[in-house]
């Protein structure tokens, strides 16, 4: 047991239509929760950190905390880097111990985007790490976007096929509504382009800003072919409002291992509900 690459995981997936969570992880607390549950669930999972994530943490801690919890729970568990943009830093992360990347050059254009994202590629593959990149672009998109609009920002399936193609990445994160953070009003998802996509590709497909999308939206995204879906926003809130409230309940309090117990309690619900949308629980 111990830290994996996330093509297999990802590939069964797709296989047998459910989805893998991939969570957002913070610290010692987060990684307990979440890696608890799972081995309770018996769901395959991904462990994801932003750039920012890990210069809090420290990748080395985040590695350690993950492999020695792998061990006591008996659950192999892949460590990603979410939503990396330096090539430099993905190389020292991989070269620390990390087997599943995101390269994100949604930023670029098309060209660059490929550049970039074929150059990790080229490194990740030397060392059996998976890599995931994004085309498309998220957040900030509106319900009542104009067509031209909305293919200017969406994943577009023919380009998705060239973008496999040319950079030989093992999963495509796409743009089809969803967005990062918290949505304003019921973000209306392009299921449509999404299915497009799916039939025309043969990689994992990864839905990002699942937060606060309602859990019938993600089982669609689901049944027409995603197979790995990231949750952050959700996490922390649950997190963090158990916390406040155990310190208006409690303003005395100054032991972190009683006040860090009601939080992992709220967050340990939201993982179990994930892992019922995703479909995983029983499929490690
Ligand atoms: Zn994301």
């Amino acid at each position: 047991m111990s830290i994996i690459t996330s093509h297999n995981m990802l590939k069964k997936a797709q296989h047998e239509h459910y989805a893998v969570p991939a969570f957002n992880i913070h610290n010692l607390e987060t990684m307990q929760v979440i890696v608890e549950t799972v081995a309770e669930l018996q769901s395959p999972v991904i462990l994801a950190g932003t750039p920012g994530t890990y210069c809090y943490a420290g990748t080395e801690n985040i590695i350690a905390i993950a492999e020695a919890l792998s061990k006591k729970h008996k659950v192999p568990l892949a460590v990603h880097l979410d939503h990396h943009e330096e090539y430099d830093d993905i190389v020292e992360k991989i070269n620390s111990g990390i087997r599943s990347v995101m390269i994100d050059g949604s930023h670029f254009s098309f060209e660059e985007n490929i550049a970039l994202v074929k150059r990790v590629v080229d490194y990740a593959h030397r060392y059996d790490v998976s890599v995931e990149a994004e085309l498309g672009r998220l957040g900030g998109v509106e319900d009542d976007l104009v067509v031209d609009a909305k293919d200017a920002l969406y994943t577009n399936p023919k380009q998705a096929i060239e973008f496999i193609e040319r950079t030989g990445i093992d999963s495509l994160a796409i743009a089809i509504g969803t967005a990062h953070g918290l949505y304003k009003s019921e973000p209306k998802l392009d299921f449509d382009r999404l299915s497009e996509i799916r039939s025309m590709v043969d990689i994992p497909l990864v839905l990002h800003g699942a937060s606060g999308v309602p859990d019938k939206d993600v089982r669609e995204c689901i049944q027409r072919g995603i197979c790995k879906v990231n949750v952050a926003t959700e996490l922390k809130i649950a997190f963090s409002d158990a916390l406040k409230h155990y310190f208006i309940d409690n303003p005395n309090a100054n032991d972190p291992r009683h006040y860090m117990k009601p939080a992992k309690a709220a967050m340990k619900e939201v993982v179990k509900k994930i892992i019922t949308t995703c479909g995983c629980a029983g499929k490690l």
